[in-house]
């Protein structure tokens, strides 16, 4: 059988991790890959995960089985951080832990899949190269638009709302939270109040993809377009992943939340959600949710977390500054939130970055701006200018 299989094109980030290594050169600077790292060009595991995993070693007792929903506990504990303390559409959520964000993008895709199959899902492109898979996967109608300009690094709002105009009620909308991957372009406070009135104009479903959290101005301000959204409309879905914002990547941790129309829905939701999970991987894997949770669960690491994601959060904003102070031109990507900025440049433009000036970012153009240091700037511009960028 396995005879009839395609051979699918290798992931070209993989393969551009790969080219970083062989590279011998000691200037050579990565933009490629899609993770923080730190002023010694490391991903640390964090001080908050490294005490939680010394208590959960210590004191945990059992590994048996949770159940499909997870470790509840963990939902509940980041609720107040993701929709903040009490809010009013509080009654109407139900949360699930899902792996990753990935697995909370599969698992809601599959929900809204079930509940209304001929739902399309509006995508604005350039988006992350996985939504549109996953919601495929799913079977759902995907539907894109552009979403913004590379070349002038604008949203295109009327691009937006001509899509969001033109959409039949029960369509779904992905839209990124905050730190938008992979152009750091995230709406205005205007243009989501904007998004919002045709969410509720057109009743459409907002499918808010919160991967970044804590990374681009700070935990409430990255939550605030999210809270926004839920206030007005009446049914929703998050896919939060705490895979950036605790570090945890490989661990595997995120979680689905459904906001329901009224809380009689909350319980069709949540067992469905269940029996979606129990189909796909049965449990989700606990250790990262577990380190997550005990973290949540002590005044003394969640303050070690909360302080680390700062600092976090601090240094890209700090590489994004020496960037835009190196080049007039590029003042954009001070604006710009989160890991990515994607320039607008030719497969051969990056590819000369990487040959000639050791300068790795992904053929698309996005860079990780966790990948430098500000001293790298100067030699980053000089590079990009050489190459006519
Ligand atoms: N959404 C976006 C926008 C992402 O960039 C990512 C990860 N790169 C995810 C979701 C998935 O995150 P996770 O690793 O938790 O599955």
């Amino acid at each position: 059988m396995f005879e009839q299989l395609k051979t699918r094109p290798a992931d070209s980030l993989l393969a551009l991790i790969k080219a970083f290594q062989a590279d011998e050169r000691a200037g050579k600077i990565d933009l490629g890959v899609g993770v923080y790292s730190d002023a010694m060009g490391r991903t640390p595991v964090m001080r908050a995960v490294k005490a939680a995993e010394q208590f959960l070693l210590e004191t945990q007792d059992s590994k048996k089985y949770l159940g499909p929903e997870g470790d509840l506990q963990f939902v509940r504990l980041l609720q107040p951080i993701i929709f903040g303390k009490s809010p009013a559409f509080g009654e109407r959520l139900v949360g699930i832990q899902t792996p990753g964000g990935s697995g909370a993008l599969r698992l809601g895709a599959e929900l809204v899949q079930v509940a209304n199959p001929l739902a399309k899902v509006l995508l604005g492109t350039p988006s992350w190269p996985n939504h549109a898979p996953i919601f495929g996967s799913a079977r759902l109608a995907v539907k894109e638009y552009p979403f913004v300009d590379l070349a002038s690094q604008q949203v295109k709002i009327e691009s937006v709302v001509e899509a969001l105009s033109f959409a039949n009620p029960g369509d779904v909308v992905l839209l990124h939270g905050c730190c938008h991957n992979p152009t750091g372009i995230d709406f205005t406070t205007e243009e989501w109040r904007r998004i919002a009135e045709l969410l509720v104009a057109h009743k459409l479903v907002p499918f808010i993809d919160l991967a970044y959290q804590g990374l681009g101005d700070g935990l409430e301000q990255d939550a605030a377009p999210t809270r926004m959204i839920l206030e007005a409309v009446d049914e929703a879905l998050i896919a939060y992943s705490c895979d950036k914002n605790f570090g945890l990547y490989r661990e595997r941790v995120g979680a689905l939340y459904v906001m329901t129309r009224n809380a009689d829905d909350i319980g069709k939701a949540e067992s469905n959600m269940a029996a979606l999970a129990r189909v796909n991987w049965s449990m989700p894997p606990d250790h990262g949710a577990a380190i997550v949770r005990t973290i949540l669960e002590s005044a003394e690491m969640s303050a070690m977390w909360r302080a680390e994601l700062e600092e976090m959060c601090e240094r890209i904003n700090g590489n994004r500054a020496a960037l835009a102070a190196a080049a007039p031109d590029l003042a954009f990507i001070s604006r710009q939130r989160g890991l990515f900025s994607n320039l607008s440049m030719s497969r051969e433009t990056a590819a000369a970055l990487r040959a000639t000036h050791g300068i790795y970012m992904a053929d698309s153009g996005r860079m990780n701006l966790a990948g430098m240091q500000p001293s790298d700037a100067g030699a980053i511009v000089a590079a990009l200018r050489a190459e006519g960028c």
